[in-house]
């Protein structure tokens, strides 16, 4: 009778993408978990409530969405927040002034950002470092360093980080090991089985995958760090509204359909792009070719729809990215439909100048988001777009 899943992890990721978290509503006994559009609850007496008292602190269909991407993660807590960043934003109020914080060289623009003008100001500090070598990590530690944060694949290089070789670092000093793990989802690699205090998603990419809502999420298996969290995610108030987490809800349930079919793209568009005369370069894990393919291998179990391509010159990207008909010229990625972007002057434009090309994100480098299009078509236009 009742329908809940918290944690069954008897069950397989499909079916928990769809049922796990999900509770029985018992005033009609409605199929689909309810948009709770209310800001409170009635209380029969003092102090006499049935758990929810104020939308800031519990919403019944955010709690839905939070149990079920945990249970995707394999974790046993999850918190959402109105942005990918406004769940970074809550990992970094873990910290005080003075701490030490490691972080990818390569992580999304916004992410640096917020780590360096805001975080940066408030005296935290930060070392940016490459993370395709631990030993860069191990560089990087001083006795006051308190996390590690990572995102493997990175945007939009493509680099690789191997998750349980950080883990066991982390591990070993005490560190917090924060994993992005937006690029990848759960369906492909699930950081917390690596050694994961944390991991971190931009809801708004594939766990929603229809790009039209804006969230972020926290999914940890540490009860004392969720009892942190839930305190930040409470007391700084940076929560999602019922309907995005209504619309990240049911988009989650057709996540592996969907993730394989940008998969399947993924491959045969990066394969087809190496043997295009005017590409230089092409960054896709998958590819044989990529430096990590072997880590890739091991701590994914596919590589998704995101592929950099350098076209040698920043003239022709630009002609490039203004001439594909279905990929459209759009900042964000992880929805049904196609974009293209170039990194330099869109998503990591944040990113100083000398910094961006000392990590090879240059002004001829483009960003795909393939989507869910039959593959056929989309190498038609990228063949066409080439050859303007
Ligand atoms: C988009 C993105 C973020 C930020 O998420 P928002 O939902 O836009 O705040 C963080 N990390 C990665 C990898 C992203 O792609």
């Amino acid at each position: 009778m009742t329908r809940i899943l918290p944690q069954a992890h008897q069950f397989g990721f499909a079916t928990r993408a769809v049922h796990a978290g999900q509770v029985a509503e018992p005033l009609s006994g409605a199929v689909m978990t309810p948009i709770y559009q209310t800001s409170t609850y009635v209380q029969e007496g003092l102090g006499k409530h049935r758990g929810y008292e104020y939308a800031r602190t519990q919403n019944p269909t955010r709690e839905v969405l939070e149990r079920n991407v945990a249970s995707l993660e394999g974790g046993t807590h999850g918190f959402a927040f109105g942005s990918g960043l406004a769940a970074l934003d809550a990992v970094l109020k873990l910290f005080k002034t003075g701490d030490h914080l490691v972080c990818g060289e390569n992580v999304y623009g916004g992410s640096h950002r917020l780590m360096e003008r805001i975080y940066g100001n408030l005296g935290l500090q930060v070392t940016f470092v490459d993370m395709r070598e631990v030993s860069n990590i191990e560089r990087a530690l001083t006795p006051t360093t308190r996390m590690i944060y990572c995102e493997t694949p990175t945007n939009p290089m493509m680099n690789l980080t191997d998750l349980a070789a950080v883990g066991d670092l982390a591990q070993a000093h005490g560190y917090l090991y924060v994993v992005d793990n937006t690029f990848a989802t759960p369906y492909f690699q699930r950081p917390l089985e690596h050694g994961a205090d944390i991991v971190l998603h931009s809801t708004t990419k594939y766990l929603n995958g229809h790009s039209d809502m804006v969230g972020g999420l926290l999914i940890t298996s540490r009860d004392d760090v969720a009892e942190r969290l839930a305190f930040i995610q409470n007391a700084a108030g940076a929560v999602p509204g019922p309907m995005d987490c209504w619309l990240a809800l049911r988009g989650i349930k057709t996540l592996p359909l969907r993730m394989r079919q940008h998969d399947a793209s993924g491959r045969r568009i990066a394969e087809w792009l190496t043997r295009q005369p005017g590409v230089s370069k092409v960054y896709y894990p998958g590819l044989p070719s990529h430096p990590q393919h072997e880590i890739a291998c091991r701590q994914m179990t596919g590589f998704g729809g995101m592929i950099s391509l350098d076209l040698g010159d920043a003239a022709r990207a630009r002609r490039f990215v203004e001439s594909t008909r279905i990929f459209v010229l759009a900042e964000s990625l992880g929805g049904v439909e196609s974009l293209i972007g170039h990194p330099a002057s869109m998503t990591h434009a944040s990113v100083p100048p000398a910094m961006r090309q000392a990590m090879g994100l240059t002004d001829s480098l483009i960003r795909l988001s393939c989507g869910v299009e039959d593959t056929e078509d989309l190498i038609a236009d990228l063949d066409q777009a080439l050859k303007t």
